[in-house]
């Protein structure tokens, strides 16, 4: 674990939402396309029904949880969010004795607003901890909704990622947001037609709600890091915090809670979905899962679809591996990228999940991985010859 970072420089100076498709012509940074796909992420998530399903409650004598929160166990919840709301990725909450501790915190201030009053219905107890799973923003957007918390947790990595590439990417498309504002006003004032000025007004409109809602969002990094594991004992519970791997991204962590066996996986884990790659390493993806294949547990909580057990786990890492089965003959046969793409069908087992228009992006990531492993290693006298690492 490193030293707790300064709290000096949390981003408090950022924010942003999703952009608009005019934005997307305009966007050329990793991040912001990020931020596009997780909306379409989002949008396809409406168009699929697994999504819809809600876990059940451990035990069916327990009252059910308020709202959309789900009782894993006693004093852990978790929010399944709506595929068409705000929120995007999935939340956990575990009510420690001392305060709350809040997994991920979803895509918006709104969504994370809307988590803390379900946990106000919940507990009086104030919450004390957010832990950021990985960067992405609808698992980190949320965040200024616990400002009192005051302490959030993530990876070394993720608190570099949200520093260097997402407090960058939204101040550039907050300009880029300003500037729209400005030059649709111009065309207001010169355009003699009151139809067309009419639908000027319209966009105006959108794009001046948009900028509000960037300029009111802050980006709020991990100020403790770790790149290990961190073991938080409070009262009666333990929380293990475990950085198992590189895998959606290279700063992924995971929580578990050793007494109840649940594991919180964030986007190591897409339930019944086809994986977003933007920022993942295929190949190590499939070995932290089998990592967190080890653990003692018995429920997994993914970063999007319903609450899991081990085999749905072991689908997910075998969708993984049914990929790299299709793409690595072809790499070896000397294929294109394209002949990869245009070939290559989503084997039929999958053709129930969710995300599948991500299949493409799956091939081409694996692609590019296996592809990548053929570059031979210039062998030093003396030094066994090895794989290209990673
Ligand atoms: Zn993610």
């Amino acid at each position: 674990m490193s030293p707790i970072a300064s709290a000096a420089d949390d981003g408090s100076r950022l924010a942003q939402e999703v952009p608009g498709n005019s934005d997307s012509r305009m966007l050329k940074s990793r991040s912001l396309a990020i931020y596009v796909s997780v909306w379409i992420l989002a949008v396809f998530l409406a168009e699929t029904a697994w999504a819809q399903q809600r876990p059940a409650a451990s035990d069916p004598a327990v009252p059910p949880a308020p709202g959309d929160m789900s009782r894993l166990a006693e004093g852990v919840y978790v929010r399944i969010v709506s595929p068409d709301s705000d929120a995007v990725g999935n939340a956990g909450v575990v009510i420690l004795e001392s305060g709350v501790l809040v997994f991920d915190t979803h895509f918006t201030p709104e969504a994370g607003d809307a988590l803390m009053s379900r946990i106000k219905s919940l507990t009086p107890l104030p919450v004390r901890l957010i832990i950021n799973s990985h960067f992405h923003p609808d698992h980190t957007h949320g965040n200024q909704a616990f400002a009192g918390a005051r302490m959030i947790v993530g990876s070394s990595n993720t608190r570099r990622d949200m520093l260097q590439e997402d407090i960058p990417a939204l101040n550039q498309v907050q300009t880029i947001a300003l500037a729209q504002v400005e030059q649709l006003s111009r065309e207001i004032a010169k355009e003699p037609n009151a139809k067309l000025q009419e639908a000027l007004r319209a966009q105006l409109g959108a794009r001046q709600a948009f900028l509000r809602r960037m300029s009111a969002l802050k980006i709020l990094p991990p100020v403790m890091t770790l790149d290990d594991s961190l073991n938080i004992m409070d009262g009666g519970r333990e929380v293990r915090l475990l950085c198992l791997g590189d895998g959606h991204t290279d700063g992924d962590i995971v929580m578990v809670l050793p007494e109840a066996k649940i594991a919180f996986l964030g986007d190591l884990f897409f339930n019944g979905a086809l994986p977003n790659v933007e920022d993942a390493c295929v190949l190590d993806w499939m070995k932290t899962l089998k990592e967190v294949l080890k653990l003692d547990v018995r429920t997994y909580v993914p970063g999007h679809g319903p609450v899991g057990t081990k085999s749905d786990v072991e689908l997910f890492l075998n969708y993984f591996e049914e990929l790299k089965g299709l793409v690595g003959p072809a790499v070896k046969r000397g294929d294109t990228l394209e002949q990869v793409v245009s070939d290559l069908r989503l084997p039929a087992r999958y053709s129930t999940f969710g995300f599948r228009n991500f299949f493409a992006a799956n091939l081409q990531k694996m692609y590019a991985e296996l592809k990548a492993l053929e570059v031979p290693v210039p062998a030093k006298a003396g030094v066994k010859k090895r794989g290209v690492p990673r």
